[in-house]
């Protein structure tokens, strides 16, 4: 028998010999509170207390108490077959102290010893919780500026508090972003006198502020492009109306004039276009597009939905859609086919100033109202090296109610929000195991991503925490799907941008992985040649533009990518669980670096964002 067992043993003896001699009637039932529920301790003891405590059952074999005292009905019964009822009987004096003594040891010893005991404490059982609220139809698809976003932000910051995270900066849990919503009323374009009617003749999407422009010239500028290979600014546009082709040329050979291959180039796209132009001072443009009614019905939601932006973020110059009347009217008839084949085969843009008048007016209806970035700070241990963070972001918004049907967004993203709220709870736990971790952690569930990236866009523009600080981005956007590339396979994620700025990053986040988890690291989206260029399209881009070292992690898209489908009974909950558990060791392994990651590369991905 060992010392302890036998040290036990006695006082049991000891105090059972006091409380004999104690007048008090013992039929009194005594009860404790355990985590669910009340249970009847009247053959509580102090070797129930050692032996929990000591992890170490009398008969010699390890006894592992449940975490957070749960079960306790259970434990007593293990105990009370051991040590027989009768010996056991004591402690009845000065019970309501023992009580919450006894909690609070069983709880001290059922918390964990180790990282890897805290990282498995990431259930799925837990995620599925939050994943069945943020994803259920009375939250109507958390649409930013919507009553079911801010559900959702409640939700969240509950939970920060429930696992005992302060507001941050002792006032709120919420960094509002102040947002405009714009529908476009009235929009006409006049041609020498000629008008034409929006919708029927041009379209538009409600992304810029209301507009009058009067010209007496139109520039047309080819395609619109300016790239190394091919461009069409070679003349001044300054100023200017232009007029440009949709997409980009290719050579008689069927070779695309810009990327010189087979695949169209990411400067053709539409907002590059426009980022281009008003770069060099155009006024507005205007795209001529074939199959006009094939276009405007594929883009009828753009058209017809509300935009949304940030109050404070620069806006597109104006752009129309026009059809085949209104470019007729300024090119001349049937003119389109010519010009794009006089390009094709001299390989090298045409421009041409034409004299006529054009007026182009917009009116909006704008309204204003905001979102919330939801922000959990979890303070780190060293005094010095708790001023650097480490911050998990992942959008929780999603785009509401489309014709009718909820988009529930449950792979996009309740599945990330999920994960940053455990791996919060990760945090806090090892914090009050005394398993302590150096750098600050920022949880921050932000809003606005499917308007454009505009939470967190917001929140580098006005960081709560100084950006110079941030050290990493870890960024979750869907993790809880699996593509066609990886059918029979929960085991993978991709990885998104871990070594676009900071080798130490990359080798972190390696080695984070080969020492938890294991999982099959998919680095496909990571070449900066893929064509989903998945790198600029979730929040970690606008840190990753700060110039700090980011990760993306993403399970890739499937059929119900941004429809009423991306339900909850789709997901892979394994794959959600073990996916959060690399992020949240991850996390822990950079919070715990001697050096914050060093930005000693260039990002390869060379095009901003457009
Ligand atoms: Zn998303």
């Amino acid at each position: 028998m060992n010392k302890k067992i036998t040290l036990t043993i006695i006082i049991g003896l000891m105090i059972f010999f006091i409380n004999a001699q104690n007048t008090q009637p013992h039929n009194q039932k005594k009860y404790i509170q355990g985590v669910n529920g009340t249970i009847n301790i009247e053959y509580s003891s102090l070797a129930i207390l050692t032996a929990i405590i000591n992890k170490n059952l009398p008969n010699g074999k390890e006894y592992n108490p449940n975490p957070d005292g749960e079960d306790l009905q259970r434990d007593f019964e293990i105990f009370k077959n051991i040590y027989g009822y009768k010996n056991l009987q004591i402690l009845e004096y000065n019970i309501e102290t023992q009580q919450e003594l006894i909690i609070e040891k069983i709880k001290k010893a059922s918390l964990p010893k180790t990282i890897n005991e805290v990282g498995e404490k990431i259930a799925q059982k837990n995620l599925k919780r939050h994943i069945k609220v943020l994803a259920s139809d009375s939250l109507q698809g958390r649409e930013v500026g919507h009553p079911g976003e801010f559900m959702a932000a409640e939700y969240i910051s509950n939970h920060f508090k429930s696992i005992g995270i302060p507001p941050y900066k002792d006032s709120t849990y919420y960094q509002k972003i102040p947002l405009e919503q714009r529908k476009i009323k009235k929009a006409i374009i006049e041609v020498d006198g000629a008008i034409y009617s929006y919708k029927k003749d041009f379209y538009t999407y409600p992304n810029f502020s209301q507009t009058q422009i009067n010209s007496n010239e139109i520039v047309f500028l080819g395609y619109g492009l300016d790239t190394k290979n091919y461009s069409d600014y070679n003349t001044d546009v300054e100023g200017k109306v232009i007029l440009v082709f949709s997409g980009e040329p290719k050579d008689e050979e069927g070779n695309y004039l810009v990327s010189g291959g087979e695949k169209i180039s990411p400067e053709s796209n539409w907002k590059f276009k426009l980022k281009k132009a008003k770069e060099k001072g155009v006024k507005a443009v205007l795209f001529i597009t074939e199959n006009y009614q094939e276009n405007y019905e594929r883009s009828e939601h753009k058209i017809d939905h509300p935009g949304v932006s940030l109050t404070q973020k620069e806006e597109p110059i104006p752009f129309f859609y026009i059809g085949k009347d209104v470019v007729d009217n300024i090119l001349g008839k049937n003119k389109t086919e010519k010009i794009k084949k006089k390009i094709k085969t001299k390989k090298r843009s045409l421009s041409k100033t034409i004299n006529k008048k054009v007026i182009l007016t917009t009116k909006n209806k704008d309204t204003f109202f905001e979102g919330n970035n939801v922000l959990g700070f979890i303070e780190g241990s060293d005094p010095e090296l708790k001023e650097e963070i480490i911050v998990i972001t992942a959008h929780y918004d999603h785009i509401g109610v489309i014709d009718g049907l909820i988009h529930n967004g449950a792979d996009d993203n309740a599945t990330g929000t999920a994960a940053v709220l455990e791996i919060a709870s990760a945090f806090q736990l090892a914090k009050k195991s005394g398993i302590n971790f150096k750098r600050s952690i920022l949880c921050l569930p932000n809003s606005a991503e499917e308007k454009g990236l505009l939470g967190s866009y917001y929140y580098v523009e006005n960081p709560e925490f100084p950006l110079e600080n941030t050290i990493t981005c870890l960024n979750v956007d869907m993790i809880g799907r699996m593509d066609d590339f990886h059918p029979n396979d929960s085991n993978y994620v991709y990885l998104i941008g871990s070594d676009k700025l900071s080798t130490d990053l990359h080798k972190t986040s390696q080695k984070s992985n080969e020492k938890y988890v294991n999982m099959d690291i998919d680095y496909t989206f990571n070449d900066p040649k893929d064509p989903n260029r998945f790198y600029y399209r979730s929040d970690h881009y606008n840190f990753a533009k700060k110039n700090i070292p980011s990760i993306f992690y993403f399970s890739g898209v499937h059929e119900d990518y941004h429809k009423h489908t991306d339900t909850m009974d789709k997901l892979v909950y394994e794959k959600v669980e073990k996916t959060t558990r690399l992020i949240f060791y991850t996390a822990w392994e950079l919070a715990n670096l001697e050096k914050r990651p060093e930005v000693d590369r260039e990002n390869d991905f060379k095009l901003n964002r457009y």
